[in-house]
């Protein structure tokens, strides 16, 4: 019987993998076509470094799919976690409001995480590897070091046990999540200027906002919102060269 158990935790984790790593290589290689399309020669000279980013994107996906697959099983095969399909089960207001708490925790476990990662030596050990991509590109999504994938890789699996989430909110955290992580490294801005320079920009995190992190590294820690940053005086504000 535990064995049994075992082999069908394992099997989840190795589905969950394959998932994410599917999932990577479609939309990084969506926007990366896309990338070359609307700024032609904007990854011209970088195939060694896209060859790296995929390496350890492929690696993280192996990461991020053991906990995932984990949360996955422990749903599926025991109902363990808060996640609901029926719609009355909860209130409607409570729809966007628990896709903004996920966003919001998973916000700021990344800055304070990044934030330590710049530290000379976490950033030797672990946070050196994404910042090799220089300029990132669309395949740098997931291109971490194991360690640094280990610090990401917990926080939406553990959050499915603790706060209530229909699965359709699920699934829109988890579509902005893989979305935002591509387009914010793919080196030009997708949004239009009038949202980007607008009340509700000055709040969202896009490609100008992360390539200014990637340029000047002290700076631009966030994921989604740009509250920490502010709120810690690290917005150093959007890139001139993501336009
Ligand atoms: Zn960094
Ligand atoms: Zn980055």
């Amino acid at each position: 019987m535990t064995g049994t158990l075992f082999l069908s935790l394992v099997l989840t984790s190795a589905v969950m993998t394959a998932i994410v790593a599917v999932r990577y290589l479609a939309i990084s290689g969506g926007f990366a076509w896309l990338s070359r399309k609307v700024r032609p020669g904007i990854y011209d000279g970088l195939s060694p470094q896209i060859r790296r980013e995929l390496r350890w994107s492929l690696l993280s996906a192996a990461i991020y799919g053991i906990p995932a697959g984990f949360a996955l099983w422990g749903w599926k095969e025991h109902g363990w976690t808060r996640v609901y399909t029926g719609w009355d089960a909860m209130p409607l207001w409570y729809l966007p409001v628990s896709l903004f708490i996920y966003l919001f925790v998973h916000d700021t476990w990344f800055y304070w995480t990044h934030r330590w990662m710049h530290r000379p030596r976490p950033f030797r050990v672990m946070h050196a590897v994404h910042h090799a991509s220089r300029p990132p590109t669309a395949w740098a999504a997931m291109s971490f070091h194991p360690f640094e994938a280990l610090t990401g890789a917990f926080v939406v699996p553990l959050l499915v046990f603790l706060v209530p989430i229909h699965v359709s909110m699920l699934t829109a955290v988890l579509t902005i999540m893989t979305v935002m992580g591509v387009t914010n490294h793919m080196g030009w801005e997708m949004f239009p200027k009038w949202l980007v320079h607008s009340r509700v920009g000055a709040w969202l995190i896009t490609a100008s906002h992360h390539q200014h992190h990637h340029e000047a590294y002290s700076c631009n820690y966030g994921l989604y919102f740009r509250f920490w940053d502010r709120l810690c005086g690290t917005d150093r504000g959007l890139s001139p060269n993501a336009g």
